[in-house]
C-alpha cells in the first residue's frame, strides 16, 4: 500500500482512501458504505450535524469566555459518544453486508 492511503475496514475490500481526506484511522470505502442502509447514513448525518453545531459552540465560548461552559462540555462528551456509537453501528452493517450476512 502508498503511504498516506488508508485501507477500507471491511475485511477483504482491497479499496484504500487518501489519509487526508480521512483524518480518522479508520475508513470505509464508497464502495462499501453503499452497503450500508438509508437509516443509519441518516442517522449519522443527523449526528454529525449536531456534533458540527456543539462543537461550533465550544469553540465560540472558548474564544470569547476562555473556557467552555460545563453544559457544553456535558454536550460535547455526549454528541463524542453518540458519533462513536454511530460509527459503530456503520462498521457493524457495512462488514455484515460484505460478509452475506445482513
Ligand atoms: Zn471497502
Amino acid at each position: 500500500m502508498k503511504p498516506g492511503r488508508v485501507p477500507c475496514l471491511v475485511p477483504f475490500c482491497r479499496r484504500t482512501a487518501s489519509r487526508e481526506k480521512f483524518p480518522d484511522s479508520e475508513i470505509i470505502c464508497g464502495k462499501c458504505w453503499r452497503l450500508i442502509s438509508r437509516a443509519t447514513k441518516a442517522r449519522r448525518r443527523r449526528v454529525q450535524k449536531l456534533w458540527n453545531r456543539v462543537d461550533a459552540r465550544a469553540q465560540r465560548e472558548l474564544e470569547v469566555h476562555g473556557g467552555v461552559h460545563v453544559l457544553t462540555m456535558r454536550r460535547w462528551d455526549r454528541c463524542q459518544a453518540l458519533n462513536n456509537a454511530i460509527w459503530e453501528r456503520c462498521k457493524k452493517e457495512a462488514i455484515e453486508k460484505a460478509a452475506g450476512i445482513g
